[in-house]
């Protein structure tokens, strides 16, 4: 392996050290990657790696995601959505208020230049990301925990399928694989579903995981196994010293990698970084199936805004996007009326012994994650060596290991696997 370290005066290599910061996805995949490419690595925690956003989501990883929220469909059916009554999106006002700009910003980038733009970046990264997962499953061992089975979205009557056609010319744009299904043949793949469907969408090109936490937590083991350091302290302050370190209470490190999720916009602010970054929270609550029942793959009723996902744990049911300050206190209408809907089309049976999970997808205006250095502007200079992995929206879970071999590339200076300018920390 190449060293990326200096000669140092007995002329031993002295590799580079680096501080991940944060264990979901994104940080673990960050810091395996870091160290495949030679460096030293140190991955810090307040909590056991994968036990927050990372837990909690369906664990889908899908090219059909090239899409978000803030696509060119979004302006119709604001008006539908600001009643704030739908299942996909409920908001909080004043939190939308204080946080107009970054609103505005979201908005923006409904624009068909924007989504162009966004939806290439994405599916860049989402088809390096998928080539990346399925090497890391089978170096940490848990690659059974990975499905072929693409995922099936659910549409009540033929207008209602009628309003996937955007959707469905942006993926013959793309290439992402999929088939449009009748009833009958929506019974064929998932019997236990209720005649509830006329049509379908199965997106072949999709893969998902039957428990997104445990595979963090894998990924994490190797890492260890690779010699990684993996310490568990809440960072609440970094400082860079005169020699050009990082410094974090004993650690020293010349790189540090933000890879905080959600949290990394509080957490910069201390450094004078300031981040659109805004919360759309989500809920899951698992469930046991009656009567045998069982879904092959993750389904998304269109109509009503949830997925069920089969996972280890039960079914796992997601909620739609809370738009809301991150620490707001939590509000079950929204998980109560999915679950009612849910029970409509699929023979969910009691909950089970598992807490009700509430986590944040950290969202940008443009739906992009920041990759790479974390650059200063005119007015505000940044120190050097400080690496952004952060703002992966819905699709953290998938986007995470190709976002690790994009800043594992821009930080070893090789050619980067895909564009990085997309995902520029200065584009704001
Ligand atoms: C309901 C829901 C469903 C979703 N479904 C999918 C899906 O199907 N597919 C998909 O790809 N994505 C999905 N997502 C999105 C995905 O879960 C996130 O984008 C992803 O988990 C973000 O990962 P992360 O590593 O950036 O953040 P996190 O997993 O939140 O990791 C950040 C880590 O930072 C740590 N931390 C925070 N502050 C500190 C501190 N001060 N000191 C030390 N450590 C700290 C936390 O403990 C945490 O472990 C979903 C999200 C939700 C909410």
């Amino acid at each position: 392996m190449t060293s990326i370290g200096k000669i140092g005066k007995i002329g031993k290599v002295v590799k580079e050290e680096v501080i991940v910061l944060g264990a979901g996805i994104v940080g673990v995949a960050c810091a395996l990657e870091l160290q495949r490419l030679g460096f030293t690595v140190t991955l810090v925690d307040k909590s056991e790696p994968g036990t927050e956003t990372s837990y909690g989501n369906g664990g889908v990883i899908a090219r059909s995601s090239l899409i978000p929220l803030n696509n060119p469909g979004l302006p119709a059916a604001l008006p539908k959505l600001l009643r704030n009554q739908s299942p996909q999106l409920r908001y909080n006002p004043w939190y939308v208020l204080r946080n107009l700009s970054w609103a505005v910003g979201f908005l923006k980038n409904t624009s068909s230049a924007a989504f162009t733009q966004t939806a290439q970046a994405l599916d860049s990264l989402i088809k390096l990301s998928t080539l990346e997962h399925r090497r890391l499953l089978a170096a940490a061992a848990v690659g059974a925990r990975l499905r072929d089975t693409g995922w099936l979205f659910l549409y009540r009557d033929a207008t209602a399928f009628q309003s996937s056609k955007f959707a469905r010319s942006v993926y013959d744009e793309y290439s992402v694989k999929y088939q449009s299904l009748m009833s009958a043949e929506i019974a064929d793949i998932e019997p236990s579903l209720k005649p509830v469907f006329t049509h379908g969408l199965h997106i072949l090109d999709a893969l998902s995981v039957d428990n997104p936490g445990a595979v963090v937590k894998a990924y994490a083991t190797l890492f260890i196994r690779n010699g990684g350091k993996f310490v568990q302290r809440e960072v609440l302050q970094i400082e860079r010293q005169s020699s050009g370190l990082w410094h974090l209470g004993d650690l020293n490190a010349k790189h540090v990698v933000v890879a905080l999720g959600p949290w990394s916009k509080s957490f910069l602010k201390q450094l004078g970084v300031s981040i659109p970054m805004a919360f759309e929270r989500g809920y899951h609550q698992h469930f046991i199936a009656r009567d045998g029942a069982g879904l092959n793959r993750p389904i998304y009723d269109t109509a009503k805004g949830y997925i069920l996902t089969p996972m280890e744990q039960g079914v796992r049911l997601t909620t739609g996007v809370e738009l809301t300050d991150q620490f707001a206190r939590r509000n079950e209408h929204q998980l109560q009326r999915a679950v009612q809907s849910a029970a409509e089309v699929f023979p969910l049976g009691p909950a089970t012994k598992d807490p009700l999970w509430l986590g944040s997808r950290p969202t940008l205006p443009d739906s992009r994650p920041m990759i790479g250095p974390i650059l200063g502007s005119i007015k505000s200079s940044i120190p050097p060596n400080l690496w952004a992995a952060f703002g992966h929206q819905h699709i953290g879970f998938s986007t995470s290991t190709g976002t690790a071999a994009l800043l594992g590339a821009l930080m070893r200076g090789n050619a980067p696997p895909i564009d990085p300018m997309p995902f520029r920390s200065d584009r704001f």
